[in-house]
């Protein structure tokens, strides 16, 4: 079956975040297309700071340097940090970029285009699929805004710090519900 680049943009992503690194020449193989347009996907990948090329092979980037620095977020204009941003990417490539999970969750919610997001793993730092994360809202840990929204790539991880620090764990989906609904409660109750 054959794979658009973006179809095979988003497979690659998702087959490093659950074996780490691939080869160029797996990759290849995996999507039935010569190295070259293995190449050139990642080399686009690589622009756009998600990944990290090393030695014939390719692993998520550690750190979304070239994607953060002078953003501000787009819903509460705060600086965006690199170990609390969350980036939701546009079919048209565009991206929308976060101070935290709290603010990208609510841009995810009212973006109808979206077709990629990544949010930061609170405990490695590293960048995870949104849509794969676990959520865990309501916590003591204050990191951005309130109430604060922290992601987790794993969800064993996610519910140590749940034990620790309170608050609930939520998909992705049920975080924006949830979410939305306790902005609602605050603003009924102030
Ligand atoms: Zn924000
Ligand atoms: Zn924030």
């Amino acid at each position: 079956m054959p794979y658009s680049s973006i179809d095979r943009e988003k497979k690659i992503l998702e087959l490093l975040q659950t074996q780490g690194s691939a080869s160029i020449q797996e990759l290849a193989e995996a999507f039935g297309v010569s190295n070259m347009t293995v190449h050139r996907d990642l080399n686009k990948l690589e622009q756009s700071g998600q990944i990290q090329k090393k030695h014939g092979g390719v692993t998520l980037a550690e750190k979304p340097s070239s994607v953060v620095g002078e953003y501000t977020c787009v819903m509460c204009n705060k600086p965006v940090s690199e170990r609390t941003v969350f980036i939701v990417q546009l079919e048209s490539g565009e991206q929308k970029r976060a101070c935290c999970a709290h603010c990208g969750l609510m841009i995810q919610s009212q973006t109808k285009d979206a077709w990629q997001s990544l949010a930061v793993d609170y405990l490695h730092g590293h960048m995870v699929s949104a849509n794969q994360a676990i959520y865990l809202i309501g916590s003591e840990l204050s990191i951005c805004c309130v109430p604060s929204v922290l992601s987790f790539g794993a969800q064993k991880e996610a519910e140590k710090f749940k034990k620790g620090f309170g608050g609930d764990l939520f998909t992705m989906e049920e975080a924006i519900v949830h979410l939305h609904g306790m902005m609602h409660a605050q603003k009924q109750g102030a």
